[in-house]
């Protein structure tokens, strides 16, 4: 059962109970009413407490029945709340641990509100692009007043409940069991004779309620082209600050339906639910055992180990720091330090924290400090021959169980774990640079990577605030792999009449947070170069786009030689157009007998992103990754694709397949269309009218 009901003394107490958020689903929801209505037959009783099970009174919805028709069944969160509203006995709601979301609004429903301190307080709805479409937008202000109300929809943030105490949110907080606490208080209001309060009932304390309101609409102005669903929550506020309750509440609804449907609401819970099934392996079951962690090491103290080595002391987990010499050894920890000193400028970090930090790292040149570690992460420069020998050595001084794992962006990790005697050991954690700030982890699975080693990895990345996703063994893994084919459309572009700026723009218009030519500048263009003369020999043939290397070979690999792509000032991070390069471009173009014509922003925009959506349908059909959403996670975590698209699947979902295919053809039969291979995995869906996406 969902829901509990038993008796304490002359109170029913109705306890939710559907572990572990006791999420809202139907069952509950009709178990509540049934309760109330039991309640309400027994004389012997004068009151009522609704609580919750376990370690929190209510998450909200039950998000295992989201997009199922349970959660649109009779009764729904609104009558529910209604029928405690209308409960002749007074309800008194017992909050602890969570009141999120649904939880929250079933709350506002009751009478009387008692919670314990620490309990957290939120109506997150706005984060998934939806708004609380129970009541939340017209009872919260009522309770709260217009303004507290207005910042806590909005932006959707939690409170504790001690710092509302005082407001009509709730009539008492109380240290320690609020279930005692609440059925004393209902005990009480059970035997005041008279009409109970009803929030609907209350005005809304907003004596500057215009200004309020203008200043809400203010500060979300900026992302509010993208993000409708904090403008539509100030409007149903407002909507109840001028016409009441009953027509804010039909309002709040009819946004709510709005929303729901909206291509930025699907790619926000897109988002949320991809980020919980990216943890979900498959054939690895949730109670895998892992592996315990508890000292690592780094080898490499370059860009890629300094990073990752505070991705790890961040959490509070030591490092030993491990690289050739002494010299390159300072050089890191020097990057490190300043990386620290700049966060605690800024105010995000005391002195004394980055400090404890930074104690945390253990430098060492010897590698006989690997000896303890139980996970040794390698990132020492990308070249085969290189890495193999560096686990060859991690092989003989490892102890045995510890998990061997290597940063490489492109390399084939089963190469690599066959160096050792221990190929189960050997995993792939693919960070992304700056290591310590992105949060995209993939996770690259070996051919023998044992599942306890998956396991723990997934559980580690966690801990450490990453999201992980898996990959299987392929140059470039996921996310690298598609760039690619994303990076050579905008190099055949360049050269088939655009110039760096357009396609920039084109496609950061589309809502990329960087254009190719701006992000190649900032990682390097010396890194793709180094890529492609290994590609040429390797592939020859794969037919590449030369004018980049043209640009290499003038000595501009970004913004740390002062030029790239772009030109740049010193002391600044703004790209300027160059006219030497454009004029280069167009010289090389012209050399290379290739006729410019203008190309449109449009076809900019489709050209790189269905590049990224071909090679997408690729990976996917080949098994490299799991699900579509997997690709978008580490779309939207390490490439800057815009949220509100929900990734390169989703946003081909949302296209149409067909229509996305038609695309794929029609520049297939341009010149440089020998570049696009169709998916067969598109063409199938395209036929079949299925999406990437279930
Ligand atoms: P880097 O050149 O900045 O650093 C490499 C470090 O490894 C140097 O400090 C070097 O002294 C050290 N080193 C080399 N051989 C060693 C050995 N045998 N033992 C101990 N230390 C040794 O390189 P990076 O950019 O940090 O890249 C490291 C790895 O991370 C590469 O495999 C790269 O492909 C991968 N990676 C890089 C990025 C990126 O954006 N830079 C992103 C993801 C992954």
């Amino acid at each position: 059962m969902a829901v509990d009901y038993t008796t304490h003394d002359g109170v029913a107490v109705i306890t939710l109970n559907n572990p572990p958020v006791n999420g809202l689903g139907h069952s509950m929801r009709a178990g509540i009413v049934d309760a109330l209505e039991r309640a309400q037959q027994d004389p012997a009783l004068t009151a009522i407490v609704l609580n919750g099970a376990g370690k929190v009174f209510c998450g909200g919805a039950d998000i295992t029945e989201f997009n199922t028709p349970k959660a649109t069944q009779q009764p729904m969160l609104g009558a529910v709340i209604q029928a405690l509203e209308r409960s002749a006995k007074p309800v008194v709601a017992a909050l602890h641990g969570v009141a999120m979301g649904g939880g929250l609004e079933l709350a506002l429903g009751a009478h009387y509100r008692v919670a314990a301190r620490g309990t957290q307080i939120a109506l997150p709805e706005v984060k998934l692009g939806i708004l609380p479409g129970a009541g939340g937008t017209q009872r919260l202000p009522r309770a709260l007043g217009l303004r507290a109300a207005l910042d806590m929809i909005v932006s959707g943030t939690p409170a504790m409940s001690e710092t509302l105490a005082g407001t009509a949110l709730f009539d008492k907080v109380v240290d320690g069991d609020g279930l005692q606490a609440a059925l004393a208080f209902a005990r009480e209001v059970g035997a005041r004779p008279g009409a109970h309060p009803r929030l609907r009932e209350r005005a809304i304390d907003a004596p500057d309620a215009a200004m309020c309101i203008e200043s809400a609409r203010r500060q979300i102005a900026e992302t509010a082209q993208h993000f409708p669903a904090p403008r539509r929550c100030i409007d149903a506020i407002e909507a109840g600050v001028l016409h009441g309750f009953d027509k804010g509440l039909a309002f709040e609804r009819e946004c709510f339906v709005a929303l729901v449907q909206s291509p930025e609401s699907r790619a926000l819970r897109h988002a949320f639910f991809g980020e919980r099934a990216a943890s979900k392996i498959a054939d690895v079951p949730s109670d895998t055992p892992t592996r315990a962690i508890a000292q690592i090491a780094v080898i490499g103290a370059g860009t890629m180990g300094g990073g990752i080595a505070m991705s790890f002391v961040n959490a509070g987990l030591p490092v030993t720091l491990v690289d050739t010499g002494e010299e390159a050894l300072e050089r890191g920890l020097e990057t490190i330090r300043k990386n620290y000193d700049a966060s605690v400028k800024k105010g995000k970090l005391s002195a004394q924290v980055a400090e404890e930090r930074l104690a945390r790292i253990h430098p060492s040149v010897s590698y006989a400090s690997l000896k303890h570690a139980d996970l040794i992460v390698e990132a020492v420069f990308e070249d085969l021959d290189v890495k193999e020998q560096v686990f060859r050595r991690i092989d003989r001084l490892a102890k045995p169980g510890a998990i061997l794992a290597s940063n490489t962006s492109t390399l084939d990790l089963n190469r690599i774990a066959a160096s050792t005697q221990r190929p189960q050991d050997v995993v792939g954690l693919h960070f992304f640079s700056p290591a310590h700030v992105m949060k995209l982890l993939e996770v690259v699975r070996g051919a023998q990577t044992a599942k306890d080693v998956l396991a723990t990895v997934m559980k580690l990345a966690r801990k450490i605030g990453k999201t992980a996703v898996v990959a299987g063994v392929c140059d470039g893994f996921i996310g690298n792999r598609m760039i690619e084919q994303y990076i050579r459309q905008s190099l055949f572009m360049i050269e088939e009449g655009a110039l760096p700026a357009q396609v920039d723009h084109a496609i950061e218009a589309f809502g990329f947070a960087m254009g190719p030519f701006r992000m190649s500048d900032l990682a390097g263009n010396d890194i793709g170069w180094a890529i492609r003369k290994r590609r040429y020999r390797e592939h020859p043939e794969q037919r590449y786009p030369k004018v980049a290397d043209r640009l290499c070979e003038m000595g501009r690999f970004g913004q740390k030689t002062g030029g790239g792509w772009y030109h740049y000032k010193a002391g600044e991070r703004s790209a300027y157009p160059s006219k030497l390069v454009d004029d280069m471009i167009v010289a090389h173009a012209q050399a290379a007998g290739i006729r410019r014509r203008a190309l449109s922003d449009d076809e900019i925009v489709e050209r790189l992103v269905f590049a990224l959506v071909n090679e997408g349908a690729k990976i996917l059909d080949e098994g490299i990754a799991a699900k579509a959403s997997d690709i978008d996670m580490v779309y939207l975590t390490g490439y800057g694709f815009p949220l509100w698209r929900g990734g390169p699947m989703l946003y081909a979902d949302t296209v149409g397949l067909a229509e996305v295919e038609r695309a794929v053809r029609r520049y297939a039969a341009q010149p440089n269309g020998d570049a696009w291979e169709i998916a067969p995995g598109l063409v199938e869906r395209a036929a079949q009218g299925r999406r990437f996406n279930g």
